[in-house]
């Protein structure tokens, strides 16, 4: 008993290891990050260990190709903190396109603000300071529903089933939604981890896997992203 205990420990070690290991090879090989996005990412890691909020790298590399090809005019981002993914989406749409930027925080927001000038993106860029959902039931009362190309989903975990439902409705038909941390550091998996957050991506996964209006899949990239395109 004792001995298969310490055998899955070593697993999972040998597991975080190689994790690690991965890691390093891509950050090595596998993106090259801009100088600006450098910048904020070092002055978001003197906030501590909320700076793990931000997304990779990686991931934002692939937000702009995704954002490139799209051409997507009208954009959603859920969840601003320092500005790294609103960055990686704005300077991948065109000129004339427009990001709604959605977070209640104004002293991470004030860092993206900043950095969205460095950038010169701040242009295609509109702040909502107020609660996420009450912005996009605005969004909804208003008329917008329909009209998104566009929404990355990567605030307060809690909320991800209601993000989901208000987004789908925003976006077009073949509109894009990505949903960040949807892997949860793996802790969806673990059957005895019954906290708020964790049940609710769970429950966001299994809601998408039945759900007949999006086409969806699940990428094992970072903390796992899962991308869905609205079917006609
Ligand atoms: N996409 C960001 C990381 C987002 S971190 C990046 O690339 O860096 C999550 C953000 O969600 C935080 O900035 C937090 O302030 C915001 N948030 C949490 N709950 C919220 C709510 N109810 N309404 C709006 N924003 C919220
Ligand atoms: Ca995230």
């Amino acid at each position: 008993m004792s001995l298969r205990l310490d055998n899955n420990k070593l697993k999972t070690k040998e597991i975080e290891l190689s994790q690690k290991i991965l890691r390093g090879y891509i950050d090595q090989f596998g993106y090259n990050e801009s100088d600006i996005l450098k910048k904020l990412r070092n002055e978001t890691s003197q906030l501590g260990p909320i700076s793990i909020m931000q997304i990779g790298a990686v991931q934002g590399v692939l937000i702009s190709i995704l954002c490139r090809l799209g051409k997507f005019m009208n954009c959603i981002e859920i969840g601003v903190f320092t500005g790294y993914s609103s960055i990686c989406i704005a300077n991948s749409i065109p000129n004339d396109a427009k990001l709604f930027a959605l977070d209640n925080s104004k002293i991470h927001t004030d860092i993206a603000q900043k950095y969205w000038k460095l950038a010169k993106v701040d242009k295609k860029i509109k702040l909502f300071l107020d609660d996420a959902l009450k912005t996009l039931d605005a969004f909804i009362s208003n008329n917008l529903s329909g009209t998104f190309d566009f929404i990355f989903i990567d605030a307060d975990k809690n909320n991800y089933i209601e993000y989901y439902e208000k987004s789908l409705l925003l976006l077009k038909p073949s509109g894009i939604m990505i949903i960040d941390n949807t892997i949860w550091k793996g802790r969806i998996l673990d059957e005895t981890d019954q906290s708020k957050n964790t049940i609710s991506i769970r429950k966001l996964n299994q809601h998408i896997q039945s759900d007949k209006r999006v086409t969806h899949c699940l990428v094992s990239i970072y903390d796992g992203m899962t991308i869905c395109i609205k079917n006609e």
